[in-house]
């Protein structure tokens, strides 16, 4: 059976779905691998990279003729009239309010997969490309931020005289926070973070950072059973912006990677807290597609807000998109791993697999996601 690594059709999208170690491992399973021209190069991999190890270069159109099909970002209405009827589709399809989207990939014929509704769960860990993505994106705020940043990271003592350690303040100390929190303390920031949810106390001071907030009963009780934030009360909101104020106004960057599944990201930092910060301060909003977390930031670009920078980059994993390639092929490859039959070389979905059942988005010609409509689950 035939998979197809599609070129990305987003300009903006660096990200490849296959890296030449899944594409060995992809013909170690007995697939053929079909690669679209051009596909790796912003990630750094040539087509001849691909070629070396046995995948076989060819145009758009080859997609036809594809089982699987293998994506960064959802298909296009124009791409998915390429592929056969009842091709596997696994991708980012970023589903929450693109149910037309969703609709027309089930009209399509074609079995499409959210890798973003991967459970998590110990066996699909390896297939979590929000983790591995979201740590990238920590990494990568840090150094975005040192970019606009004037003045230096870490404490300098010269002979000139001493430079002071840079601030570093993170809210939300999830896998994209904590990275971050990792990163600037790697640049010998004095760092600090935030989060709504207890078990985060514990990682932030594990990491050798200051850990703020308000820990009423409300905080004690922050955390679904799947690990994730609350959306927290009126009440809580504002004591923890009256905490965050204070705290804010002697840092100079700020780094929000607050997110509540399914939610608005919540609007931590307002134009106020930003103004009572020092001229020249950095403020990286992560969460900027969702809403943003920062007032003033602008999706995609740097915003000057109170004489701070207020940068909103979009898919900031793709701003380091060799390495985010690396780890989202291998997310999909393990992913794929379970749909094939050792014996037959044969792919199949198991519709009563917990994987497939959560990440099933359409199949058989209908939308089968109860999240999005689906009965048939
Ligand atoms: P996320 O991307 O959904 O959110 C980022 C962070 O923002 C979270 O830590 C959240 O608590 C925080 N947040 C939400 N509202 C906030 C507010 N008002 N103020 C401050 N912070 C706020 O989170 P994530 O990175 O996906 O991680 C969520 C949890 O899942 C973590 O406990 C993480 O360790 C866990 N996790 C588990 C697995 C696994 O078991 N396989 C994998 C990855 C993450």
């Amino acid at each position: 059976q035939c998979v197809f690594v599609a070129r990305e059709s987003d300009t903006a999208e660096g990200r490849v779905a296959a890296s030449v170690e899944t594409v060995k491992r992809m013909k170690g399973l007995g697939l053929d691998v079909l690669v679209e021209a051009g596909a790796g190069l912003k990630s750094r991999i040539l087509d001849a990279d691909y070629e070396a190890v046995g995948a076989r270069i060819v145009g758009a159109e080859e997609a036809r003729s594809a089982d699987v099909v293998l994506k960064v970002r959802r298909p296009t209405s124009g791409e998915t009239a390429t592929y056969k009827p009842g091709a596997i589709v696994i991708a980012t399809m970023d589903p929450y309010g693109n149910e037309v989207a969703i609709a027309e990939m089930a009209n399509a014929g074609l079995t499409t997969f959210a890798m973003e509704l991967m459970p998590r769960i110990t066996r699909a860990q390896s297939m979590d490309i929000l983790s591995s993505q979201a740590n990238l994106a920590g990494y990568q705020a840090v150094i975005d931020a040192a970019h606009e940043f004037d003045r230096a990271m870490p404490m300098m003592m010269t002979a000139a005289g001493t430079v002071p350690a840079a601030k570093v303040f993170v809210m939300g100390a999830g896998v994209a926070g904590l990275q971050a929190i990792a990163t600037a303390r790697r640049l010998g920031a004095a760092v600090s973070a935030t989060d709504v949810r207890p078990a985060a106390k514990e990682q932030v001071a594990s990491l050798g950072a200051k850990f703020i907030a308000v820990e009423d009963d409300e905080f004690k009780a922050a955390e679904t059973a799947g690990g994730y934030a609350k959306e927290m009360s009126k009440e809580y909101q504002a004591k923890q912006a009256a905490l965050v104020a204070d705290h804010i106004a002697k840092q100079d960057i700020v780094i929000t990677t607050a997110l509540i599944p399914g939610r608005p990201a919540p609007r931590l930092v307002t134009r106020q807290m930003l103004a009572a910060m020092r001229n020249g301060s950095v403020a990286v909003d992560l969460a900027v597609e969702r809403g943003g977390n920062v007032e003033g930031a602008e999706p995609g670009k740097i915003a000057e807000v109170e004489g701070v920078k207020v940068i909103g980059y979009l898919n900031v994993p793709g701003r380091i998109a060799a390495s985010a390639s690396a780890l989202y092929a291998k997310n999909l490859l393990t992913f794929l791993e379970t749909m094939v039959d050792k014996e037959t070389k044969s792919v199949s979905v198991n519709v009563e697999d917990e994987l497939v059942k959560a990440t099933m988005l359409t199949n058989g010609g209908a939308v089968v996601h109860p999240n999005f409509g689906g009965t048939v689950q």
